[in-house]
């Protein structure tokens, strides 16, 4: 089968015109092999080899955990292993300070409550996030007002922030979601002109930048994750940064019941507080995990690139775009929409399927949140409805409706940055099971 499009010629063989490829992808040509079956009809797989394995590690990380086992200082009370990696980390984002908290969870969650959202107050957040983006507002038994989504970006559509706003909004939260930064200038902007502080959840999105500045350090503060499927991990962990002195301050308190940071005899600083620090391993393993980051970020920035000039011209693929303020992602997640259209009308769950089939691990991300039942159920959840009344409750069901994200949860396709780390090959490896499965479409929607 011949297979057209406008950009590449398809003839007589699977291998790649080196000479045509460019980072762009502009003169990039293909001559696959026509009669190469998808590998869920019987055909080769595109990509046979795994891909690089996750996390890295090796004999420093070995070396650092010893260390600290036999210091025989495990807890961030008894060493330095925490506040080393503190200090790193502060120097590598150029955030004043840094605390290192027990999750990324533990990082929002110490942020909301250090600026006291409570009862009552309203946060605004992307409906196209991560559960615990949700969870950390209404474990604060405060009022998340979801966002819709741009399509384009995968991002919080800044658009509509202001629409959301009302007299109890405290918190704007954006998420720099796969990675990619948020349009930070329009988040800012709308939260100036309303006087409304601004956390980031940076969670996924470690060395990202926006305009040249590291992500957390452009709202009020930001929050990140070392669980272990993030850029940067040491299993669970997560760290806060800002600018602000007090709000450093309080978040070293809250974290540690309440108490500051000069040794056993501190004394109690504020209202609330819990026990969410960090072990002295884990501290001292991202220290060393991160003589790794920027490396691998390089490399997932160098893949991911090539892979949107493979891909950005296949009918029906549309790779996540970029903000033009974007100067940096960190490719947490390569994100991309699927248009059956283009593929004889294949469910994308056939596609996730074949795409497996051919060795490219992938997922259809997250499901359409303000839809599940876990969040509907807020509304008659008895604290709630003391709180804030039948009505508003009603309301707040009703407001959350997010088309725009209805439709990109349908299209949606991710690869784990983990994939990102591997080589050129790999990446050219993913455009192949693509082309393949799009020229075959007809024979695997029916089939
Ligand atoms: C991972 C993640 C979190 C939570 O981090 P944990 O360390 O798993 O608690 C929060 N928000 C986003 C967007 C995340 O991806």
């Amino acid at each position: 089968m011949i297979y057209k499009h406008d950009r590449r010629k398809f003839l007589g063989t699977l291998t790649l015109v080196g000479a045509g490829v460019t980072l762009a992808g502009s003169s990039f040509s293909y001559i696959p092999e026509g009669n190469k079956k998808p590998a869920l009809l019987g055909g080769p797989r595109a990509h046979p080899d795994p891909f690089p394995s996750w996390p890295v590690s090796g004999k420093r990380e070995e070396e650092g955990m010893a260390e600290v086992l036999q210091s025989k200082k495990w807890g961030r009370l008894n060493g330095n292993a925490v506040g080393n990696f503190e200090n790193k980390y502060k120097e590598w984002t150029g955030a004043k300070h840094c605390v290192a908290v027990s999750s990324g969870t533990s990082a929002l969650f110490t942020s909301l409550g250090v600026l006291d959202i409570g009862p009552g107050d309203e946060v605004i957040i992307p409906v196209y996030t991560f559960v615990a983006t949700y969870n950390v507002v209404v474990l604060n038994y405060a009022l998340p007002k979801f966002v819709d989504t741009d399509l384009e970006t995968f991002q919080i559509d800044t658009d509509k922030i202001g629409q959301a706003i009302t007299q109890n909004t405290k918190l704007i939260m954006p998420v720099h979601i796969g990675g990619s930064p948020a349009d930070m200038d329009s988040v800012m902007d709308v939260a100036e002109k309303r006087k409304i502080p601004v956390l980031e959840d940076a969670c996924q999105a470690h060395l990202a930048e926006w305009k040249g500045k590291k992500v957390g350090t452009i709202g009020l503060a930001g929050a990140f994750s070392f669980q272990s499927s993030k850029n940067l991990n040491s299993g669970e962990g997560g760290a806060i940064i800002t600018n602000d002195d007090m709000f450093a301050n309080n978040a070293y308190n809250f974290h540690n019941q309440s108490r500051g940071n000069d040794g056993e005899n501190s004394s109690y600083r504020s209202t609330r507080g819990t026990n969410l620090r960090l072990t002295e391993f884990q501290g001292r393993l991202l220290t060393e995990q991160m003589s790794r980051l920027q490396e691998q970020a390089n490399r997932r920035t160098l893949n991911a690139q090539y892979l949107t000039g493979l891909l950005k011209d296949i009918p029906g693929i549309y790779p996540a775009k970029l903000y033009p303020g974007v100067t940096q992602s960190a490719y947490h997640l390569y994100m991309f929409r699927f248009d059956k259209n283009a593929f004889a009308e294949m469910p994308k769950s056939r596609f996730l399927e074949a795409l497996s089939a051919e060795g490219v691990p992938c997922s259809g991300g997250y499901g359409r949140m303000n839809k599940e039942n876990y969040v509907q159920d807020l509304a008659k959840n008895r604290h709630y409805l003391n709180l804030y009344g039948k009505s508003t409750m009603q309301e707040w069901l009703e407001n959350s409706i997010c088309p725009q994200n209805d439709l990109l949860c349908e299209q949606a396709v991710w690869f784990g940055q983990s994939m990102l780390l591997g080589t050129k090959n790999d990446m050219e490896q993913i455009a192949e099971a693509i082309l393949k499965i799009r020229a075959h479409a007809g024979d695997l929607a029916k089939s």
